[in-house]
């Protein structure tokens, strides 16, 4: 049996009937024999929108109070996700950042991760049900809530593969992989089945925003394994794989 932990992008889990066509992937994924936990992003433009009702009360506001405001969106999405879970018919539980175990430093609105202790998600997939964690937040030494800057739930999904010791990190977003260069803009784009760390990090330098960098750099401090994927497709997406892993060896190669 694999463990898989699986993050969803923004406009993986934009609405709801997002939400239920991403339960059916998890499903499906769990129905194969594998151990599933997630990570979610805020639906949409949840985020931004946030940002702006702050604005629209203060244009400088407290950090404490935005990290506050911003865990919200991932709140939203994960327990959204949780129900579409169940009334598909499989059990699920989710979980903020700090009931997960993200640990951070004190920084609020770019707070780096300290621990991961993961031992609420380890007791749902223990119990044979999903696990769905809320990217981009934990929780400082003082019991506040942080967040990690912008992006920060690919970084969430690698560090939960990592204490879990998940076999494959996927990561799903609305394109089909990582290519040469954006298809959306050069239709002439081409697909990269698999690339090492080092060159996806010169890439994410050169402003290829596919993964965040400090997502990279943390899968390639632990060697996780990462899958770039669409979550409207079953196409192959990108293997992101550790020198010397053969990457059809990874679970979920369908
Ligand atoms: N929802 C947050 C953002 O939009 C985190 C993320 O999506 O990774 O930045
Ligand atoms: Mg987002």
């Amino acid at each position: 049996m694999a463990l898989i932990v699986q993050k969803y992008g923004g406009s993986s889990v934009a609405d709801a009937e997002s939400l239920k066509r991403v339960a059916r992937r998890i499903i499906e994924t769990k129905r194969a024999g594998n151990e599933v936990a997630v990570v979610v992003s805020a639906m949409g433009d949840t985020t931004d929108d946030l940002i702006d009702q702050a604005m629209s009360i203060d244009s400088n506001p407290p950090a404490r109070e935005m990290d506050m405001l911003m865990t919200a969106g991932e709140r939203i999405s994960m327990s959204l996700l949780a129900m579409a879970i169940h009334s598909a018919g499989s059990e699920a539980y989710s979980f903020t950042g700090s009931q997960a175990g993200f640990m951070t430093d004190a920084c609020f609105g770019a707070a780096h991760i300290k621990s991961v202790k993961p031992a609420r998600v380890r007791e749902a997939l223990d119990k044979g049900c999903v696990a769905i964690v809320a990217g981009f937040q934990g929780m400082n030494e003082g019991g506040d809530a942080t967040t990690l800057g912008r992006g920060g739930s690919d970084t969430s999904a690698v560090a939960l593969a990592v204490a879990l010791g998940a076999d494959v990190c996927e990561i799903y977003t609305d394109v089909d992989g990582i290519f040469t260069a954006d298809p959306r803009i050069v239709p002439t784009a081409k697909r990269i089945p698999a690339i090492g760390y080092e060159d996806i990090l010169e890439m994410a330098s050169c402003g290829s925003k596919v993964l965040a960098l400090r997502c990279v750099e943390y899968a390639q401090r632990f060697n996780m394994p990462l899958h770039v994927r669409s979550s409207f497709s079953h196409r192959p997406g990108t293997l992101i794989v550790p020198d010397g892993v053969n990457p059809q060896s990874l679970p979920n190669q369908e």
